[in-house]
């Protein structure tokens, strides 16, 4: 689409050399940090660099090198994007692939540096790598910690078990964050991380304060488009223990309020399937130990991208990675799995037989911001209970529920105001029309899709018919009324209900939905809520 921002930034690939004479590598030492005889297979950073610069000009229509930022220490964070047509920001479904946030997880790199070369060399002779490349945006950070990375070379006798970053901390010795603690969903919540210094799995000072999940942060937030985030699928690969871990890490509940029914089979469907292909254990992440603020339950709960912790090789005696023997098998028996996924990103809810339903032209639980305009006019009236998505209060009046507390999927949902407040009254629609208008919606040619939502309209005895919840359809060749519920004299309670309109008027052009409530006329207690806002795929 035209709208879509440029996020590719040229990049100079290889300051490495001079970089890395400049940096401060800690005391005492001022080897180069090299990788131990047995391990010799394994990338520095500076191999890593003079890899991906030849991949990048074996494959210059397909592979577009950049960086997300610098480290602490100010490696550049090498990062790529894979797709044809590469230097436009078509509308493809796109994935995130990642590695090394842990500093002594070495495997990853070679993971992140497969998939590169399983893409970019496979592209033109394996046809589903060709179709995946014609159809995704894929993107691939190779190594989120270069510093951490760098530094577990430097031991006495191999390596020095560097997990963290080497980001100094304030009143102590202690050094380094744990990446993988410091994203800002849940972070710290649940005793899945430590907040002392010293610890491995310290979280840091704050969500984000190390430079290099800031970085991802802002790469992610840059995908979302159009109100919409473009990603749909993510990978981030650590070592050691032959797993595939979905979210939640922070809790052991399989399917907390913060995640959807749907969401929660498709995990378990995707994350069995890829285990199916690389032979690893699936499970939730919490099953292997509770994290609080990693990367994947930041990913789903913020940006609701269907997002995979892969723990590659197995368990060695020492802890360290293994040899570079295990690289090719290793990496050879992921190809499939990632893949998968990649494929996956089309439709993740394909995975438990949901095409039709949340795979249309548009699918909105309303758990994440996806582009919705409250007084997109600027000529609401109302002076209380403007539109807002959230988790609403449950509000009774009179003995009867006004306002539901609880939403048809997750916990969020476009409400009249979300707050209860002391009296029934306090935070209901007051004063005239609130109005909330979605993204563009890029209709297929094809009829029988259809436009469907849930809904609650209540009201207390004091409404009249010039109260109102009224959703319209608008398109090039006009408006389609879909909904049109009037207040009365008499109370009416909260309840979720369906409304479903067919769009084959609409099909092939853009349209909009209207969501419009008014508390008009004699002022009264006037609650609305919407979920679930699809339009689904045409049925034969
Ligand atoms: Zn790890």
């Amino acid at each position: 689409m035209a709208d879509h921002r440029p996020v590719i930034r040229r990049v100079l690939l290889v300051t490495t050399v001079g970089l890395l004479a400049a940096l401060p590598f800690g005391a005492g030492t001022a080897r180069a940090a090299d990788f131990p005889p047995s391990h010799a297979g394994y990338h520095t950073d500076a191999e890593l660099a003079a890899e991906l610069a030849a991949v990048g000009a074996a494959h210059p229509d397909i592979v577009q090198l950049f960086t997300i930022g610098r480290s602490y220490q100010g490696r550049p964070l090498r990062a790529a994007k894979v797709s044809d047509n590469v230097a436009v920001d078509e509308a493809e479904p796109e994935v995130l692939i990642d590695g090394v946030h842990h500093g002594n997880e070495h495997l990853g790199a070679e993971m992140t540096l497969a998939a590169i070369h399983l893409l970019a060399d496979g592209y033109g002779s394996d046809a589903t790598v060709t179709r995946l490349v014609d159809s995704r945006e894929i993107w691939i950070v190779f190594v989120l910690n270069p510093d951490g990375a760098a530094y577990d070379l430097l031991g006495a006798k191999g390596f020095r078990d560097w997990r963290k970053n080497r980001q100094p901390n304030s009143n102590t010795t202690a050094v380094g964050t744990d990446l993988n603690r410091n994203y800002g969903y849940r972070w710290g919540c649940c005793g899945g991380s430590s907040g002392r210094p010293s610890s491995r799995t310290y979280r840091g000072p704050r969500p984000f304060s190390a430079p290099e999940t800031a970085a991802i942060r802002a790469f992610v937030d840059s995908r979302v488009v159009g109100g919409r985030q473009q990603i749909k699928a993510a990978i981030t690969y650590h070592s050691l223990g032959r797993q595939v871990l979905w979210p939640y890490g922070y809790t052991k509940t399989d399917r907390p309020a913060d995640m959807t029914a749907d969401d929660q089979r498709a995990f378990v469907a995707i994350g069995r399937a890829m285990a199916a292909r690389n032979g690893y254990r699936p499970m939730q992440s919490s099953s292997l130990y509770i994290t609080d603020g990693d990367e994947i339950d930041w990913l789903y709960g913020v940006h609701r991208i269907f997002s995979f912790t892969v723990e590659l090789g197995a368990r060695t005696a020492s802890g360290d990675d293994p040899p570079d023997d295990v690289i090719e098998p290793e990496t050879r028996r992921n190809r499939t799995a990632l893949l998968h996924l990649i494929d996956r990103a089309g439709c993740p809810w394909a995975a438990i037989g949901r095409e039709v339903e949340n795979c249309g032209a548009f699918y909105d639980d309303l758990e994440a911001r996806t582009g919705w305009r409250v007084n997109p006019d600027g000529t609401d009236t109302a002076i209380r209970g403007a539109w807002a998505r959230g988790n609403a209060a449950p509000t009774w009046y009179a003995g009867s529920l006004i306002q539901p507390g609880t939403a048809p999927s997750g916990t969020r949902v476009l409400a009249t105001g979300l707050a209860a407040g002391k009296t029934a009254s306090a935070n209901d629609l007051d004063g005239g029309l609130t109005s909330v208008l979605s993204p563009s919606i890029d209709l297929p040619a094809a009829a029988g899709q259809r436009l469907t939502f849930r809904w609650s309209f209540a009201h207390a005895a004091n409404s009249s018919p010039s109260d109102f919840l009224r959703v319209t359809v608008e398109g090039p060749s006009g408006r389609a009324a879909v909904l049109d519920v009037r207040g009365s004299a008499a109370l009416r309670a909260a309840a979720w209900r369906t409304a479903s309109v067919l769009l084959d008027g609409f099909a092939g052009g853009a349209i909009r939905v209207r969501i419009e409530a008014a508390d008009a006329g004699r002022a009264s207690l006037v609650e609305a809520q919407v979920d679930d806002v699809r339009v689904t795929r045409p049925t034969p």
